[in-house]
């Protein structure tokens, strides 16, 4: 919990201020407990909301006068693209978003910081790690490190051997200070970079982690052997404000991939269609693909909006190939 409280009051929340915790359909952890008696102890106010009704969540955010928001970037932009045509979101006030447990995206981030009119920072951490192990920072450049409680370490998945700063490998955390559960170099299965100290807001010590990329598993390959993973192409298609969520379901037909993109949303188009093709060939690995002839041109398959069941951490790129090693 002390994690939590430091990285809360690293954020820059202070007393009068209030967290509105949006973790929906996440059962199997509760991080809004941890998350509640550690806004408790620092005397800011908090409320949690776990209904995957929107408007429901917005209603506890106005009645609990949040100035804070922390939960999962696919559930809190959900929330915008849904409810941003509708509402000016900038008139509640919110100070901060904190997004955490799934990958950032950049096109995410913008999308929210325009229709908030505030800042999104990226929180990188473990239930069992106490949460907030790595809190981003205003200048929006890596995430620093609670190096006091946590020992972090990037290694080479493959050799187990350490990589230099800037190079990417899976992370590694030891807890220092944990008592019970005591974690000593357990291999996260995330991908990430450290960067080295200083960062332009001062802090001189701290390594930082550069943004999270998503987890080992979560990549598939494609074309010639190229590794793809949600956050290439969350960066490209959230950039469509009609794109709500989407899932990429892959099938090969003779000997070529086929990559076809399942989209939620209002506003189902040729033209969107279009677009979607053109954003996701635009991704290296997929036009690097086509271009060798190892993938199809890329399709698009609407999806009205609620049909697509929201659950956390839902698997975005499912391989249905089989095999294709
Ligand atoms: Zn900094």
């Amino acid at each position: 919990m002390d994690i939590i409280a430091s990285a809360l009051s690293n954020i820059g929340m202070r007393k009068g201020d209030s967290l509105h915790i949006m973790f929906p359909t996440v059962s199997a952890w509760d991080p809004s407990l941890m998350m509640s008696a550690a806004c408790k102890v620092l005397g800011y106010g908090s409320s949690t909301c776990s209904d995957t009704d929107i408007a429901m969540q917005m209603k506890v955010m106005r009645e609990a006068g949040s100035t804070h928001i922390i939960g999962l970037p696919s559930f809190i932009y959900r929330v915008t693209a849904l409810m941003g045509k509708e509402t000016d979101l900038k008139t509640l006030g919110i100070k901060k978003i904190i997004s955490t447990s799934e990958p950032l995206s950049e096109s995410v981030r913008k999308t929210l910081e325009e229709a908030w009119g505030c800042k999104v920072l990226d929180v990188w951490g473990m239930t069992e790690m106490g949460l907030a192990c790595a809190v981003e920072c205003d200048e929006q450049d890596g995430l620093h490190t609670d190096e006091a409680n946590i020992l972090f370490e990037v290694i080479d998945p493959e050799t187990g051997k350490h990589v230099p700063a800037g190079q990417e490998g899976e992370l590694v955390v030891s807890g220092l200070n944990s008592q019970g559960t005591v974690l000593l170099r357990y291999r996260t299965n995330d991908l990430v970079s450290m960067q080295d100290p200083p960062c332009d807001c001062g802090m001189s010590f701290n390594k930082k982690l550069n943004k999270p990329h998503g987890r080992i598993d979560m990549q598939s390959k494609v074309g010639m052997g190229y590794k793809v993973y949600p956050l290439l192409f969350d960066e490209v298609l959230f950039k469509e404000n009609d794109v709500v969520e989407y899932q990429l379901k892959i099938t090969k037909e003779n000997y070529r991939d086929v990559l076809t993109f399942e989209v939620e949303t209002p506003a189902p188009s040729h033209e969107l269609e279009e677009r979607i093709i053109s954003l996701v060939s635009s991704v290296r690995e997929v036009s690097d693909g086509i271009a060798e002839d190892l993938i199809e041109r890329p399709r698009v398959r609407f999806v009205d909006v609620g049909l697509m069941e929201y659950s956390a951490k839902a698997k975005k790129i499912v391989d249905l190939r089989e095999n294709y090693d």
